[in-house]
């Protein structure tokens, strides 16, 4: 039995995952991005679960969790599509792991490793097409191109970029124009008799919503998840018919440890920030922003006990919280609480959560703390 703890739903996985699959272009396969615990997830738990529902790829973004997924699958294809540093290159080269780069140092690092190996590095690059954030401008491309050619050991295995502004927005200008310098730069790639078998720019939304952009591989993260990029993407989605049904996957539960009746008038938690307004039951629960569980939820927010929702009081703390459960007719101690999920006809969504604090849906879930059982049920 555990305190705290998130439970991951396997069915609504595979399903999540069929649906998306259905939506793939012939071509394009499926590249399960698990980085960041596999979104608050659980590596371990949905790379497993995932490698029997039939993704032919992992992307991560710490070279840690590549490794792992190598040893674990021998035969899938492992990306990292983060930073990995120079001495920490021959682990990449060793585990045949493919790497996205966009440094002349790593492609120069990867060759020594390489031809010290006598084997070949997998390198897909990058293109900055418009976020400003990793890749090559367009223009270095030839310059990139000699690092290649002067480094036999290392194969140009792919070419990926990455859109800036495809869930924020119905204008799909900016995405088209990364998309179109985005082909320019694969055509010149070819002209200059490259001819790289990984193709990719496709997040959640664009796999959803711009089958064009499928490439030969998708990048699909928040959607695995049973979550959508945006409200925009699933209201678009809805509108277009794409046949996509998702299911969120994760339920993050746990226990009441200690109820009691207090008067009204009595203040509640740190800061004496909140004050009961009339006699009521509060509840203790082992959660706090150590969890995951933002100190921004503090006041605002609400989890579920047996079928009621129930307000979380004052500042949530370092290890526990407390919450009203005066309008829950029966409580006892041990008692699930769920703080993101369903129980009975109520629902706290990531969406919901995430409004509560400002921020967004992925960020609910990858903070998380890693530390937490996952179970899968
Ligand atoms: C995280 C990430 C993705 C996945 O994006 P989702 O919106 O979660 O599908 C794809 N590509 C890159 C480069 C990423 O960092």
């Amino acid at each position: 039995m555990h305190r705290t703890w998130v439970e991951i739903d396997e069915r609504a996985l595979i399903n999540n995952i069929t649906a998306l699959r259905g939506l793939l272009s012939p071509d394009a396969r499926f590249c399960a991005t698990v980085k960041a615990n596999a979104y608050g997830h659980g590596l371990r738990e949905i790379s497993r679960i995932a490698a029997r529902g039939g993704v032919d790829a992992f992307g991560v973004d710490s070279l840690d969790d590549a490794l792992w997924l190598r040893q674990e699958f021998p035969s899938a294809l492992v990306l990292v599509l983060g930073y990995v540093v120079r001495d920490r290159l021959d682990e990449v080269v060793a585990g045949g792991i493919h790497l996205v780069v966009s440094e002349s140092e790593t492609i120069r690092a990867l060759e020594l490793c390489a031809a010290a190996r006598a084997t070949t590095a997998y390198a897909h690059l990058k293109i900055d097409t418009g976020t400003a954030r990793q890749g090559i401008l367009p223009e270095q491309l030839s310059d990139f191109l000699s690092d290649f050619s002067s480094s036999p050991h290392v194969s140009l295995a792919g070419l990926a970029t990455h859109f800036a502004n495809i869930e924020d927005t119905t204008d799909t200008r900016f995405a088209n124009l990364q998309f179109a310098r985005f082909q320019e730069v694969r055509a010149a790639v070819q002209a200059a008799g490259y001819n790289p078998e990984w193709i990719h720019c496709a997040c959640s939304a664009a796999a959803i919503l711009y089958p064009d952009t499928h490439g030969t591989l998708v990048r699909i993260g928040i959607s695995l998840y049973g979550l959508w990029s945006s409200d925009l993407v699933e209201v678009t989605t809805r509108k277009h018919g794409v046949p996509c049904a998702l299911e969120p996957v994760l339920t993050w539960k746990s226990r009441i440890i200690q109820i009691k009746s207090l008067p009204a008038g009595t203040p509640i938690g740190y800061g004496l920030t909140e004050i009961l307004k009339r006699a009521s039951r509060i509840a203790v629960v082992p959660v706090g922003y150590w969890d995951g569980y933002d100190r921004g939820l503090s006041s605002v927010a609400e989890v579920l006990v047996g079928g009621h929702r129930c307000k979380v009081m004052g500042r949530i703390c370092m290890n526990m919280m407390m919450i009203d459960v005066s309008a829950v007719p029966t409580i006892s101690l041990e008692q699930e609480v769920v703080l993101l999920g369903r129980s009975g006809r109520h629902q706290v969504t990531a969406e919901q959560m995430a409004a509560w604090t400002g921020t967004i849906n992925y960020e609910i879930v990858t903070r998380i703390n890693p530390t937490l059982p996952r179970l899968v049920v």
